[in-house]
């Protein structure tokens, strides 16, 4: 397997157990504006793709991003199967090369790219949408214009999902079932944000040990979508 390959398969088998211990957790946000049926979805359609994975005779890193794509588009359903799996199919080509810091900003900028393409939501509709431009716009400046190393990227950018997460509870959903409730949306913290979140904090992780280092603690970034509350 090349290196790539089996960091990416890493990864994935992470997200996977993450996905399943938090599957109740997603199922009550779920529960609360939507149909209770998101923690259930991405619990089994990462399982899915874990074994997947798994059955690949030495993938590249590409490969394994297809195959996972491929897989949460078959197995997770509802709207947000096609919005993480096919965005993850689609984007999967940035990798050909192998993971370096460039084809990583490609990736998540083209992943970005897809979901707001398909779902038409934007930052402020109470979606997935709210984690994941802040957190792909921070990962990119962190490496184009501050010049961070990948790893403290990408430690920057799962911060700036979190605050994007906390954005999603008093905002109202215009995209997606929530969107049905108006305006008693409010106050709740968004299901797919949240699963993104969890995404990143164990693609961070599988970051961390493959590369057998820790990024620093103090990532709080400055996100250039969601201004800082000091900001
Ligand atoms: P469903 O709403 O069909 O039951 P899930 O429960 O699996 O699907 O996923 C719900 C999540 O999908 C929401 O919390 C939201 O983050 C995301 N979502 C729904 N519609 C959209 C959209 N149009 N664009 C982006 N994300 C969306
Ligand atoms: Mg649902």
């Amino acid at each position: 397997m090349s290196e790539d390959g089996v960091a990416a398969a890493a990864a994935v088998e992470r997200v996977a157990t993450r996905i399943e211990t938090e599957r109740d957790y997603l199922t009550e946000l779920d529960s609360a504006i939507g149909d209770a049926d998101h923690g259930g979805n991405m619990a089994r359609g990462w399982a899915e793709a874990a074994e997947a994975v798994a059955e690949l005779d030495d993938p590249d890193a590409a490969t394994v991003v297809k195959t996972t794509g491929k897989t949460l588009m078959a197995e997770v359903g509802g709207a947000s199967g096609p919005l993480f799996g096919g965005s993850l199919v689609f984007a999967a080509a940035e990798l050909d090369d192998g993971i370096t810091a460039d084809s990583a900003v490609a990736f998540a900028e083209t992943y970005l790219e897809k979901v707001t393409d398909r779902g038409d939501a934007r930052v402020g509709d109470q979606t997935m949408v709210d984690a994941l431009t802040p957190a792909v716009h921070t990962f990119k400046k962190s490496i184009e214009v501050d010049e961070l190393s990948p790893l403290d990227a990408l430690a920057k950018a799962v911060a700036a999902a979190e605050r994007g997460v906390a954005y999603t509870v008093p905002i109202r959903a215009s995209k997606g079932r929530a969107s049905y409730l108006g305006w008693r949306s409010v106050g709740h913290q968004d299901p797919g944000a949240t699963s993104t979140l969890f995404i990143l904090e164990e693609l961070l992780a599988a970051a961390e040990a493959a590369l057998d280092t820790t990024a620093p603690e103090s990532a709080d970034a400055t996100s250039p979508t969601i201004p800082d509350e000091e900001a």
